[in-house]
């Protein structure tokens, strides 16, 4: 999901560098007061942020977008992004129609730009080949459905699966990221072992189906991971959280 800082994404210090972490999931009633504590510091985010205001263009935007944030930061792929609308590029056939170096070219400010060009035109050409041009027909079925169409594309990881199924499909799903392996481990609540799966079947089970608060529980963990929640220097003094937190009470003292 949008990511404003740069760089790969890693948990950074949880306080449990040494061992596997083991489950000792949030409980609902704490699910509930994360989830206030958060939404009452940060406001409602309600993603993802486009140039496209509704529609397919929209959607195929978060898609795109989705593939070029991977493991860089938010506003890289946004500048990409710009580029890509600046040369009239932001449809399926016309990422097809560029030579694979001037769209490298084009989305250079994502990172890994000749893979991501590829990843982009991959793609694209299944839209085009195997969904008629429609992206509503690559997002259309039921979420797991979806999810796992999505999956089966080449340069389509979980993560970017997860994004595309709940920001461009509107379906529910959990998008996992490095902020929240930080925030659980710190918490002292993590679901289990730090693997995506983990991650999502709790969260997507104890939050249920309700796209709106997915969207924002993503939302909600990636601003705090990028404002307070920092990888080496968290703010535990100004966080909301820090009165259910053991990491963040001995970083304060
Ligand atoms: S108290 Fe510190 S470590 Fe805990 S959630 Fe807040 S910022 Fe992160």
């Amino acid at each position: 999901m949008p990511r404003q800082s740069g760089g790969h994404l890693t948990a950074g210090r949880t306080g449990l560098e040494d061992r596997e972490p083991q489950a000792r999931p949030p409980s609902p009633a704490e699910l509930d007061a994360i989830f206030d504590a958060l939404r009452e510091a940060y406001g409602e985010s309600q993603w993802w942020p486009t140039a496209a205001t509704e529609g397919p263009a929209q959607r195929l935007e978060i898609c795109l977008g989705a593939i070029l944030t991977q493991n860089t930061s938010w506003r890289g792929a946004a500048a990409a992004l710009a580029n890509l609308g600046a040369a009239d590029a932001l449809s399926c056939e016309a990422i097809v129609a560029l030579p694979e170096d001037a769209l490298a070219d084009l989305v250079r400010p994502s990172g890994y730009y000749h893979a991501k060009a590829r990843k982009l035109q991959a793609f694209c050409a299944t839209v085009i080949e195997e969904y008629d041009g429609d992206i509503d027909a690559l997002l259309e079925g039921d979420p797991d459905e979806v999810r796992a169409r999505l999956l089966s594309l080449w340069g389509v990881g979980p993560e970017t699966a997860d994004a595309m199924t709940l920001y461009a499909a509107r379906l529910p799903t959990f998008v996992v990221d490095a902020y929240a392996y930080r925030l659980f481990e710190r918490l002292g609540c993590p679901p289990g072992p730090r693997r995506y799966d983990v991650y999502r079947d709790f969260l997507l089970g104890a939050i249920g189906p309700d796209v709106h608060a997915l969207n924002e529980w993503h939302a909600l963990i990636v601003r705090h991971g990028q404002r307070t929640c920092l990888k080496s220097t968290p703010r535990c003094g100004e966080c909301a959280l820090l009165d259910r937190c053991a990491f963040g009470q001995s970083e304060v003292g």
